[in-house]
């Protein structure tokens, strides 16, 4: 395999997490009896431009199906970021009711609904129908295609280049990085500004993030790599900002390459930082694997060693990330025999692979858990805050990242 970006032989493995079924892949109680899909979860990394990436193996579309099941406005700390994002942009670059917002992945809208709020045009693309439906009950235009440079061009020749383009939590989850990055060129006005997020891997690989790694994360992107992707698409990245979001995320802001915003110093200060750690060096990649392995190795002693002692342990959160950790660890509803999720969707399923049932917060009351292993670690704070009156001693709750990597 090439890399997506540069196309130079992949030569080196970052992480190779064995097989795993897609980890939004949710199951009913019916398909228990059926056979499941696995996939490679294998991540390679390329030594010329340093894009981090997963194996190629299946298309995008049969991943993301109508029935995906994450709603973003499930997430309060989220609607709240959407929010305070929302409030930064409009006031930041002026934006009225002359503006063109365009959001890229709007999901059920938790974003673009506070442009509209404030008589602020905009339009989102969202490929997943559920959540396209639910957007636009709140009254957000939507365009259902997978974003590329077709749908960039198509858009702009329609007259609907925007002022913004938000991609929040969308640029490490799409196959062709490049192809979406000519797309945003072809859909952003000349003065116009692009905002990126997405989860930093400079904090992944610091942090022993491993569970940040699922099929649907196509790249694990470092400031210096979006930079090269930029460049290559006549775009520059003038300024960048470090979030708290997913573990440590950076927001990058973008504008055509010949736009006269001068470069600022942050974006100098991150790159020379992810420079320092080594980022650019094939040894710090090839570290990943063998603290992984630890935190797994931890998690599978620390779920035996209560079951011995009969005590009750539980999982809160049915994320992505949970199913990733879930599955490496080979864990089983023996060890974790549920998961709480607020997310109505996701009642009554069952986690891919290690077919963990998923129920309503509620269950935690009745079952009075000696420990409750919250997998989405990064709303660990919030979802503490939730259960409160549920912790009976300072250590009920824990988490893989940190708690475990010991
Ligand atoms: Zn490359």
């Amino acid at each position: 395999m090439n890399c997506r970006h540069c196309k130079t032989q992949l030569r080196h493995t970052f992480m190779d997490l064995g097989f795993a079924p897609p980890s939004n892949a949710y199951l009913n109680h019916d398909d228990l009896n059926r056979p499941e899909l696995y996939y490679p979860l294998r991540i390679r990394v390329c030594d010329k431009c340093w894009l981090v990436q997963t194996e190629d193996f299946t298309s995008a579309e049969e991943l993301f199906t109508a029935d995906y099941a994450y709603f973003s406005s499930t997430s309060k700390s989220w609607i709240k970021h959407a929010e305070r994002y929302s409030k930064k942009m409009i006031s930041e670059f002026g934006l009225d009711h002359k503006s063109f917002v365009i959001e890229i992945a709007s999901n059920d809208g938790y974003l673009l609904k506070n442009f509209l709020a404030a008589q602020i045009p905009c339009l989102g693309i969202e490929p997943a129908d559920g959540a396209a439906d639910a957007a636009e009950k709140l009254g957000v235009p939507v365009l259902r295609e997978f974003f590329g440079e077709k749908a960039g061009k198509k858009l702009a020749n329609e007259g609907k280049k925007a002022d913004l383009i938000a991609g929040n939590n969308v640029y490490a989850h799409v196959p062709d990085i490049n192809d979406f990055t000519k797309g945003l060129k072809a859909l952003l006005k000349s003065d116009g500004t692009i905002t990126l997020e997405f989860p930093h891997l400079l904090r992944l690989i610091e942090e022993a993030q491993f569970d940040t790694i699922y099929h649907e994360h196509f790249s694990y992107l470092s400031l210096y790599t979006v930079h090269r992707i930029f460049s290559a698409a006549g775009l520059r990245i003038w300024d960048v900002e470090e979030l708290n979001t997913h573990g440590g995320s950076l927001r990058v802001y973008g504008c055509h390459d010949d736009d006269p915003r001068r470069t600022k110093q942050p974006v100098d200060k991150i790159l020379q930082e992810e420079r320092n750690y080594g980022l650019q060096e094939l040894r710090v990649y090839l570290k990943f694997q063998p603290l992984a392995d630890k935190m797994k190795d931890s998690l599978v002693s620390f779920l035996i060693e209560q079951k011995r002692n009969g005590k009750i342990v539980v999982a809160y959160g049915a994320a992505a990330k949970g199913n990733t950790i879930l599955n490496y660890a080979g864990v089983k509803p023996d060890l974790l025999p549920f998961v709480c999720d607020a997310s109505k969707e996701k009642q009554g399923k069952f986690m891919p692979g290690s077919h963990l049932p998923i129920v309503s917060p509620e269950r935690l009351w009745e079952t009075n858990p000696d420990y409750v292993l919250i997998l989405p670690w990064n709303i660990a704070s919030e979802v503490k805050e939730q259960l409160r009156d549920l912790a009976q001693k300072e250590d009920t709750f824990l988490t893989t990242v940190p708690d475990l990597l010991t």
